[in-house]
């Protein structure tokens, strides 16, 4: 792998393929995780015991028995507007307002690659917001990891002739029969369709030659899932992240689809050794364009956070104990604008990656 300026880049990390989402609750309707490493959903039981006592019981009652997922997740897409806007050279990034996972868009005369493609029933505005940019068709699609509001377009990409590529572990997980999301403690939602899974998947690495640039898209250590990939643009000068940089919440690891503390700090790292300091970063959610010193103040938030619950772990202290000492005390204001994924949610996976209630020496 060759970076921005031709070094080598370390960490072209070979996949480890285990054989076996996160982003939007609206669709998860499944049981929790039975083994999960998080015993903390008190946070969804207190929410809907809210939302019940301030519905009338009759209103609950229609809630509970005509409201289907899928309803449900429509009437949450209904007045969505997406909006594109440049990032830098040949690149756009396509937002949705109040959430989503963010779009990359690089067009020119060969066609248009998309990085992500957002919920299924946000595709034809997707494919909308680029053809108001670009004549061209869209030919290719790079899926950062495996979650519904980057993948759930990609059936109806794909009924359009648009060729999928993503990380070998990813089309693992669309393999499954279910698909897990670590918000609330672990959940599961329905699979994507056959259609929808990648057909072309790369282990290290994969070049496109494509408008005048080179586009890389590279397999990142495992942080927010064991599929997440990074995408390039050499030329523009654009790296987009995926969910491993978010600038709404602390990072969301997720443990059940193989994200791992240790694997953040290192892909951060992997983020800054290809950034310069003029390079334009995509964040997976979050409405701005990031610079390389915005990833640096992350990766440093998060490391500073580690080092407190080690701390704390070092002293002995059980999970309620660490929790309670509130080690992100100094940045809640700033990284908690991001439903079900709050302290409460973040401090237990720290406490569990560094060893928490095991062995520190194995962390
Ligand atoms: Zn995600």
């Amino acid at each position: 792998m060759v970076g921005r300026n031709g070094e080598a880049v370390p960490g072209c990390y070979g996949g480890v393929r285990r054989e076996v989402n996160e982003d939007f609750p609206v669709f998860v309707g499944g049981p929790p995780a039975l083994q999960s490493p998080q015993p903390n959903n008190h946070k969804k039981v207190a929410n809907m015991a809210q939302v019940r006592k301030t519905l009338p019981f009759f209103q609950t009652l229609v809630l509970l028995t005509l409201a289907s997922p899928l309803a449900q997740a429509q009437d949450q897409f209904d007045g969505v507007e997406l909006a594109i806007e440049p990032v830098a050279g040949n690149v756009y990034m396509v937002q949705r307002p109040g959430g989503g996972g963010n779009i990359g868009v690089q067009v020119g005369p060969e066609g248009a690659l998309l990085v992500d493609s957002l919920f299924a029933p946000l595709a034809d505005r997707l494919v909308a917001a680029v053809k108001s940019v670009t004549d061209e068709d869209i030919r290719f699609l790079i899926n950062t990891h495996i979650h519904i509001d980057h993948v759930g377009g990609n059936e109806n990409l794909a009924e359009m002739g648009v060729l999928i590529f993503a990380h070998d572990n990813t089309r693992l997980r669309f393999l499954e029969e279910r698909s897990h999301f670590p918000r609330n403690g672990g959940t599961f939602a329905a699979q994507q369709p056959a259609a929808a899974r990648p057909v072309i998947t790369f282990d290290n690495g994969i070049t496109f030659h494509l408008n005048g640039e080179e586009v890389r898209a590279f397999l990142a250590p495992p942080a927010h899932t064991d599929g997440d990939v990074f995408v390039y643009f050499t030329e523009s000068d654009v790296l987009h992240l995926g969910d491993v940089y978010r600038t709404t919440s602390y990072p969301i690891i997720d443990v059940y689809n193989g994200g791992t503390l240790k694997g953040t700090i290192e892909a951060l790292d992997l983020a800054l050794q290809i950034a310069g300091p003029q390079t334009k970063i995509i964040p997976g959610h979050g409405l701005d364009v990031m610079s390389r010193d915005d990833v640096v103040e992350f990766r440093d938030m998060v490391l500073d956070i580690q080092g407190k619950v080690l701390a704390l772990i070092r002293e002995g202290r059980k999970l309620d104990e660490v929790v309670a000492a509130r080690p992100t005390a100094d940045y809640d204001a700033q990284w908690t604008n991001d439903p079900g994924w709050g302290p409460d949610d973040f401090v237990p996976v720290v406490y569990y990656q560094l060893g928490g209630a095991g062995r520190v020496a194995d962390r």
